[in-house]
């Protein structure tokens, strides 16, 4: 009896003490996110589009375009495009968003347009206050100034965005995140800091923005220097060729930016403070409208299905399902408690009410 109960007791205390370490185990030391602004769907799970490449308003160079992200195959032409995303994330993480499979991931905004999209993915709910792309100070509470307010967090997080609105999302005048968008430039010592401010000095800004390279750079740089526990990365090329019909441009950037993730998920393997302990994760501010009815260059609350959007993740603790099918919707909203969630935190907003996280610990 006495053996019974010695027993039960080890067990207990057992317990006790394994079940933190094991929920430990699934929660991320840092976090990636790279948003690539206005990406299809469409093009991430199926790849370059016949209808467009196949339009010479849109595809200028058809040959060329052909031999590089062209297969009949579908798998092998997504492939082609976003290499990182099908040979690494798909066979180690998860992919949400193939509606040709049921699942679905929607912007919960009406709008479907960046602002809205990056404070809905932020705040966790749709902001009545932001409803189109001008630049106004949002007064939200956002995932990541909640997570820069955890102890092990504070001056860990920085962002860095090619768009100019993300002074204005995260309220930069009250803000603790160290934040570099558009025109900034920085105030680091180093040569490699003063190449980088040199370069954004003299670019043209092809798209009107500073080139995604630069911001790229940038956040790498900082990355090396810094060692940021979130790092949120937001690139607007994708975005920008699209307005401009130009479908070359738009799968040539799609694809060096799955060059640049690459690099830098390869470049995070050889950090110890990273180096299996972060979690990717990948998305979009929003979808475009359908490349048969060529409304592919637009989104907004008249662009049909231009809320549709996409989400990759990979990292400590989840399990690699990768694509994942079978009925399902999930929104956008719901990212904000999600990059809470990965790192152990439960996001809340004082305000309003956040979507819940999605699960990316179940098995699919
Ligand atoms: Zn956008």
């Amino acid at each position: 009896m006495l053996t019974a109960v010695k027993f039960v007791f080890c067990w207990i205390i057992f317990l006790i003490f394994s079940l933190p370490a094991l929920a430990q185990n699934h929660k991320a030391e840092n976090l990636l996110v790279v948003v690539l602004d206005g990406m299809r769907w469409q093009e991430v799970f199926t790849g370059a589009d016949s209808v467009l490449v196949n339009n010479p308003t849109f595809t200028k160079d058809k040959e060329d375009i052909t031999r590089k992200f062209w297969d009949n195959d579908m798998h092998n032409r997504r492939k082609k495009l976003f290499p990182f995303l099908w040979e690494t994330i798909a066979q180690q993480g998860q992919l949400y968003g193939n509606r040709l499979l049921g699942n679905q991931v929607n912007v919960k905004n009406p709008f479907q347009l960046t602002y809205p999209g990056f404070s809905e993915m932020l705040t966790g709910y749709v902001d009545p206050a932001i409803t189109s792309n001008r630049q106004l100070i949002s007064q939200s509470d956002n995932v990541l100034e909640f997570v820069n307010s955890q102890k092990d967090f504070q001056g860990k997080v920085a962002v860095f965005a090619t768009s100019d609105l993300f002074p204005y999302l995260l309220n930069r005048q009250n803000s603790k995140l160290y934040i570099n968008a558009d025109t900034d430039t920085f105030t680091f010592a180093g040569s490699r800091f003063r190449l980088l401010n040199q370069m954004q000095r003299l670019s043209n800004r092809p798209t009107t923005e500073r080139p995604d390279l630069l911001t790229y750079f940038a956040a790498i740089e900082y990355l090396k220097e810094y060692r940021p526990r979130v790092l949120y990365l937001a690139l607007g090329e994708t975005d920008a060729f699209a307005h401009e019909g130009n479908y070359d441009q738009y799968l040539e950037t799609s694809f060096a930016e799955d060059r640049m993730i690459k690099e830098l998920w390869d470049l995070i393997q050889t950090l110890p403070q990273y180096k299996n302990k972060t979690t990717i994760l990948l998305t979009c501010d929003h979808g475009r409208g359908d490349s048969i009815k060529s409304q592919w260059r637009q989104h907004g609350p008249e662009i049909k299905d231009s809320g549709q959007t996409w989400l990759a993740v990979m990292g400590p603790g989840i399990p690699s399902s990768g694509e994942v099918d079978g009925k399902e919707q999930l929104y956008q909203a719901q990212l904000a408690a999600t990059i809470g969630a990965v790192l152990g935190y439960d996001f809340k907003p004082k305000t309003h009410r956040a979507m819940p996280s999605i699960n990316v610990i179940a098995e699919k």
